[in-house]
């Protein structure tokens, strides 16, 4: 049997004629449009000399051709690499030597940069613009809707997807068939997806948020989803009367609690409100449960992972928790150093195993070794813990915490009590180069709008509900903490812009 995960998405289709995205300007792409486009695609990919295995780098504006390629490259055989937008031409430079793609598409504006990159990787270069427009289209125009999708087996790469990294190289995690599938199909029931569903899709699609969660959950519960360019408060309020679930990060709901339109009448066809890749906030979680009525499912993966937490749908979605292991995915928290299982309510490191967990990292081998336990589980860096009804908390990245004095201080447990005290809008607690200390706890505070709460205030809350080693040596004020594009807050730059915050001149 062929296990690609595009023949195992076909089959799934049981009307072909059913709406699988429309846009806000009106257009409607059906289940069968979809893989009609998709089979055009496949053949110009083929055309171009794509084989499989060969690695299909893409780094365009999000839109539905750009979409539709993922599910092409797969179609044909090849490895889909998907890239931030963001990267520069310098940045680029790394990936297309680390992958050595076959073929790279580009927006049209960087095509020449890109060209002068490939003709030392011999790639291929083709453009897609935000309208969806460009040589791949022109010439998927022409080209026959029929592609055989070529036979993959399950452990066979379906994409690759680099790592953020915000320290070292970033790293590419390889991705089977086999990963992305039994993710898709295990969200699509723990979530309750049907082809009833109308999925809001606002999340970029070079992560593996709005790639797979949100794709590969609506293609297979024969769903439909209305494809936003990008995250836009307004629309999205404007949506909500005609859609039933929204995938986000944490900033979406923040900012979507903004909005004074934010009503239960509003929410009322939604059924709901998934967020995951960063943090959500006990506090966000409240507040949209006192304003709509829907408790926020929050969940937990990573691009080496795909998820592998979830809050229940049916029962307690528990702010500031991740929620439990998903169905065949195990979790277990051990000691960083030695492995050794920790028991209930003991943080130590977060490590997951099970059929979603990636294969490793591409031409890794040392790193990939080094990140896996000889029994299977993956390292995954996050520390946390699970509490005595099963639930994992996340503590934190364990390059985010903080040792002074010998002592080891967990961000989030000092955030949590910092974002309790009114007037503070959230926090961010950081460790930075102390003499007598090795690390200074430091509190980044924004303030709520209009409050006025000082260091002196927060210090003395703290003082006595935590142990003196975790009270921060200094809290600084700032009027946003620094985010990248999935929301999650960059400590390393704060650590980076507060470095000498305890130099003492001699
Ligand atoms: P990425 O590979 O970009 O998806 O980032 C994965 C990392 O995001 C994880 O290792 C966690 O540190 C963090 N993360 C993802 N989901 C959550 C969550 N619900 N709560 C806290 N951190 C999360």
């Amino acid at each position: 049997m062929n296990a690609s995960l595009f023949e195992r998405f076909e089959r799934s289709i049981s009307d072909p004629t059913r709406t699988v995205i429309s846009t806000p300007a009106g257009g409607t792409l059906s289940y069968g449009d979809l893989i009609a486009m998709s089979g055009r695609l496949a053949n110009v990919l083929t055309a171009r000399g794509v084989k499989p295995g060969d690695r299909v780098a893409v780094q365009v504006e999000k839109s539905v051709p750009a979409l539709v390629l993922y599910l092409a490259t797969v179609q044909a055989g090849a490895v889909y690499l998907p890239l931030n937008t963001a990267y520069t031409l310098a940045e680029l430079e790394y990936f297309i030597g680390d992958a050595e793609p076959c073929l790279i598409a580009c927006d049209p504006r960087k095509r020449e940069g890109i060209e002068q990159l490939s003709a030392r990787a011999s790639a291929a270069v083709e453009t897609l613009d935000a309208a969806g427009q460009g040589t791949l289209m022109d010439a998927a125009a022409t080209a026959p809707d029929a592609f055989e999708t070529v036979q993959r087996a399950g452990d066979d790469l379906a994409a690759i997807l680099y790592t953020s990294g915000t320290t070292g190289r970033s790293k590419g995690a390889m991705l089977s068939h086999d990963n992305l599938v039994s993710n898709a199909l295990t969200l699509k029931d723990f979530w309750r997806f049907t082809a009833d569903d109308v999925l809001i899709h606002a999340l970029p699609i070079y992560h593996t948020h709005g790639l797979f969660v949100a794709t590969n959950v609506t293609l297979f519960s024969g769903a439909s989803m209305i494809f936003l360019p990008k995250f836009d408060a307004e629309e999205i309020l404007g949506l909500m009367p005609c859609a039933t679930a929204l995938m986000g990060v944490p900033t979406f709901y923040v900012r979507l609690l903004q909005h004074s339109g934010l009503t239960r009448e509003l929410t009322s066809r939604m059924r709901l409100f998934v967020s995951g890749s960063a943090p959500l906030l006990a506090e966000t979680h409240r507040e949209w449960s006192a304003r709509t009525g829907h408790a926020i499912l929050e969940r937990y993966g990573m691009t080496e992972t795909n998820m592998n937490t979830s809050n229940p749908y049916d029962g307690d979605r528990v702010p500031g928790a991740v929620g439990l292991p998903l169905p065949g995915v195990s979790a277990r928290i051990t000691n960083p150093d030695t492995g050794e299982l920790l028991p209930i309510n003991e943080i130590g490191m977060i490590e997951v195993k099970g059929p979603n967990v990636f294969k490793g990292y591409w031409r890794m081998p040392e790193k990939t070794a080094a990140e896996f336990r000889p029994d299977g589980y993956f390292i995954t860096g996050d520390l946390g813990k699970v509490d005595e009804r099963g639930y994992v908390h996340i503590l934190g990245r364990s390059k985010d915490l903080v040792i002074t004095g010998g002592f080891n201080v967990y961000p989030k447990e000092i955030e949590d009590e910092i974002d309790a005290i009114p007037g503070v809008f959230e926090s961010a607690v950081i460790g930075i180069p102390h003499d007598d200390f090795g690390e200074g706890v430091t509190a980044v505070v924004v303030r709520s709008k209009s409050a006025t709460v000082d260091a002196d205030t927060i210090l003395s809350v703290l003082d006595g509900r935590l142990a003196k080693f975790k009270l921060p040596k200094r809290v600084l004020f700032v009027d946003d903490l620094p985010r990248n594009a999935m929301g999650k807050v960059q400590k390393n730059v704060l650590r980076e812009q507060f470095a000498n915050l305890y130099v003492t001149t001699p």
